[in-house]
């Protein structure tokens, strides 16, 4: 066995892992791959794995992590490798991006054995960005291999989809998280159950969260505003839409935090508790689960996961943010809550 499931720089998603290097000892490897999850679960990551695992140069157990391949693809620097997205998560990825990949693609590699092309957050390139992209996986060029990562198959063609290889990363258990920071991350225990627990599984999130306050301090921040949109008037609500509407690149973010607050409060009125992630707000959301029906909060969650892929297909993000906090339930705030 050349290839090593464990050897991949990969925490969580053991069976994509698995499933990779089997592929790889079995010399079946694709020329396109398309890797989809929510926002920092670990879908680079994964991309960069896979070409180290591609490219690394030692006899056996690759990716070895160590050789001078796959040192330089960890680090985002080998030559032969190359990365391309959008300017900033929210943004358009131009269709001179993706020609510009292609025209480096066809080219014979430098030094690697097989060309790699990371195409991140691919669900940002418009139908016609990725119409020209479908030229190179009906085609593909030798010794390339493309892999494609978004937070949202559905918002790539169907042709796209059709022609890669589909790995679709699910959010890690909260206590792999957990236990991934205090081992690796040298979190301790307080912060790792923070962290870990506001992070909805996604072990990258929950990196960031350690490294930057602000990332906990905007997760209060928006449970801090949704108290206030549900304890609002529908005037209030239409208002905030609008506010809203003009930080799309924040809104991913955001609505991931609703969604993970609808799903507690769904379990909750469920009755059961074990598994809410927001535990810190427990008190909150047992508050929310006896004001408003059972029916109510589903629709809370239905309405805000709709947004999500409204959001993702470049709607209208006004009109989508209205009719999400509209079907949102009226709930007073906690007393003692501030
Ligand atoms: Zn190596």
């Amino acid at each position: 066995m050349e290839f090593s499931a464990t050897r991949f720089p990969v925490l969580g998603h053991g069976w994509a892992v698995e499933q990779l290097s089997l592929a790889l000892n079995a010399n079946r490897v694709r020329h396109a791959y398309l890797i989809t999850g929510p926002a920092s679960i670990g879908k680079t990551t994964l991309a960069r794995g896979l070409a180290m695992a591609l490219n690394c140069t030692a006899a056996s157990g690759r990716p070895c992590g160590e050789c001078r391949a796959c040192r330089l693809i960890w680090q985002g620097k080998h030559p032969d490798v190359l990365q391309v997205e959008s300017e900033e998560p929210g943004a358009t990825l131009k269709i001179e991006a993706i020609r510009e990949m292609q025209r480096q693609l066809a080219l014979r590699p430098y030094e690697a054995r097989q060309r790699v092309a990371i195409v991140r957050r691919f669900h940002e390139a418009r139908p016609t960005a990725q119409d020209a992209l479908l030229k190179t996986l009906e085609e593909p060029p030798g010794r390339a291999t493309l892999i494609l990562t978004s937070e949202d198959a559905g918002a790539l063609l169907a042709t796209i989809r059709s022609r890669c290889q589909p790995y679709a990363l699910q959010p890690i258990q909260i206590n792999a998280v957990q236990d991934a920071l205090q081992a690796h991350w040298q979190a301790e225990e307080r912060q790792a159950r923070l962290s870990g627990a506001s992070s909805m599984g996604r072990l990258g999130w929950a990196v960031r969260a350690l490294e930057d306050e602000n990332a906990l301090a905007m997760r209060d921040e928006a449970i801090h505003l949704l108290q206030n949109m549900i304890a609002s008037t529908y005037a209030g609500r239409f208002a905030e839409a609008e506010r809203l509407a003009k930080k799309k690149h924040e809104l991913g973010d955001l609505l991931r935090l609703w969604q993970a607050f609808w799903r507690d409060a769904v379990l909750l009125s469920r009755g059961s508790e074990r598994w809410i992630t927001n535990v810190d707000q427990l008190d909150f959301l047992r508050h929310v689960a006896r004001s408003a029906k059972a029916e109510t909060t589903q629709q809370a969650l239905r309405a805000t996961l709709l947004a999500q892929r409204y959001l993702a297909s470049n709607v209208n993000t006004r009109l989508a943010l209205e009719s999400m906090l509209l079907s949102y339930p009226r709930v007073t705030a906690l007393p003692t809550a501030r």
